[in-house]
């Protein structure tokens, strides 16, 4: 009899312990299982929904077509395969996120055979990094230290000579194809990319270069294993690298130690927080319409191509929190529907690290200011000029302050008084302190 191999967030077959598993369990012959569950697909957004459905299509040309997808509650449709298929045991990674840990704890309890969890989406499972009184770290550089220390295993080849099981299944849904999807698509990015990878600590934080590596969305899909990528990051040159993969590591750690800091507060002042409701200035926030040019290329770049510079993400969440006093929230929620990318963890912890109310956060009373930052990380304007195309006939860093150059006919005017809206942050801080 198979073992089934259930696919969730690793669409990949190198370097996936659980695989090698599902393997070796039974006869050798493995059926492969996708469930869309409708819980996680609905909410999903376009872009996340197309960039797994495409890299779905990649994974089943890879198993000779023979990925069998179905849809619905996995607790009742991974029970229902296990038994028709007589397999011995089901394998997955673990998922260490709120819902998929519910998900997986049911679907456990459903299943009359073993529900095996090998592996994770990290090189380090969250929960592992513990202080030496044996505590969680709550502060990214210790922990950033004992991970190094900690290590993590060398990647494993894809299994060879698998034959795959084909059970009846459904097909998926249409969607647009998106380029790039994929494990052996970003398998070839990776390693063009990585040959440049000196230069990323000089360019990372200039969204006009556009250089940073754009491994967001295969880590987010599993399309490749970050132990694949940090076996290729050994030299020094790759150190500000690995930092970065530590911090999406310890995102994921806090978001399993406290599921609640999804939507709510890490530090808990910040309950008391007033915040305004989201109305016009949250609409104009959306839509890239600010007048500030670095949040309206950031806005602007998510709508049309479904991604943000890291540096940009920084700046955009800033204002909505600090300029615009919306609670971090409902940002986030806009940046889930709309990023390729968008990962429960990195992206909760990341809005939380800017509005202040995180673990190991920016402090609250600093403030970015847009114009400075735009002036500073794009220096010569031409990233806000790439995506707000009224700003065109502005020269080099004018395009960041229109405001002071005559002003444009087709852009807005500043919708908020930055002086006067950092004030107004501070005063409602100094109120929950
Ligand atoms: P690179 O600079 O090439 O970085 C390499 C890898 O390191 C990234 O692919 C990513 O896996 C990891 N990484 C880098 N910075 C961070 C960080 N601050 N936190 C966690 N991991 C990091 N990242 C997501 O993957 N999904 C999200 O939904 C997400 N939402 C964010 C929301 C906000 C408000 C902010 C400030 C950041 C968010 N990030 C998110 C983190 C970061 O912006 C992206 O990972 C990065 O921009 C992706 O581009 P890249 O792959 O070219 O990055």
């Amino acid at each position: 009899p198979p073992a089934i191999m259930w696919f969730r967030r690793d669409l990949r077959l190198a370097d996936n312990p659980a695989l090698l598993d599902a393997v070796a369990a039974g006869d050798g012959s493995v059926l492969g299982l996708f469930v869309l569950d409708p819980a996680l697909f609905a909410p999903a957004g376009g872009p996340r929904r197309d960039h797994l459905l495409s890299s779905l299509r990649a994974l089943s040309t890879a198993m000779d077509g023979k990925l069998v997808i179905r849809a619905g509650d996995p607790a009742v449709v991974v029970p229902e395969v296990a038994r028709a298929t007589k397999a011995v045991s089901v394998h997955l990674a673990a998922d260490y996120g709120p819902y998929g840990a519910r998900r997986d704890e049911a679907v456990a309890a459903a299943l009359d055979v073993p529900l095996e969890r090998t592996g994770s989406p990290y090189a380090i499972a969250p929960g592992r990094i513990r202080n030496q009184q044996d505590r969680p770290y709550q502060v990214f550089t210790p922990y950033y230290r004992a991970w190094l220390e900690h290590g993590w295993r060398n990647p494993v080849d894809a299994p060879k000579g698998v034959t795959w099981i084909d059970a009846p299944g459904e097909p998926l849904p249409a969607s647009e194809a998106v380029e790039g999807a994929g494990e052996a698509d970003a398998v070839k990015r990776w390693q063009s990319w990585v040959e440049e990878v000196a230069a990323y600590d000089d360019e990372r934080d200039r969204p006009d270069l556009d250089t940073t590596s754009r491994m967001s969305i295969p880590l987010k899909y599993g399309e490749l294993h970050p132990r694949t990528m940090l076996a290729d990051l050994t030299s020094p040159e790759g150190d500000a690298y690995r930092r970065q993969l530590a911090w999406r590591e310890f995102c994921a750690d806090l978001l399993a130690r406290h599921p609640q800091a999804a939507w709510k507060p890490l530090r808990p002042e910040f309950e008391r927080m007033a915040y305004d409701q989201p109305g016009p200035a949250f609409d104009a926030w959306c839509a890239g319409q600010t007048g500030f040019p670095i949040v309206d290329a950031g806005m602007r770049q998510l709508a049309e191509s479904g991604f943000m510079h890291n540096r940009v993400r920084m700046v955009v969440a800033s204002f909505l929190v600090k300029d615009l006093h919306i609670h971090w929230k409902h940002g986030a929620r806009w940046f889930m529907r709309r990023l390729y990318d968008g990962d429960l963890a990195s992206n909760s912890l990341n809005w939380q690290w800017v509005a202040g109310c995180g673990a190991d956060a920016s402090p609250y009373f600093r403030v970015f200011n847009p114009t400075t930052q735009g002036v500073k990380f794009d220096p010569n304007g031409d990233y806000v000029r790439r995506w707000v195309p009224q700003l065109r006939s502005f020269d080099g860093k004018t395009a960041h302050e229109p405001w002071r150059h005559g002003g444009c006919p087709d852009y807005p005017e500043p919708i908020v008084d930055h002086a006067e809206a950092r004030l107004e942050a501070l005063r409602r801080y100094e109120a929950i302190r």
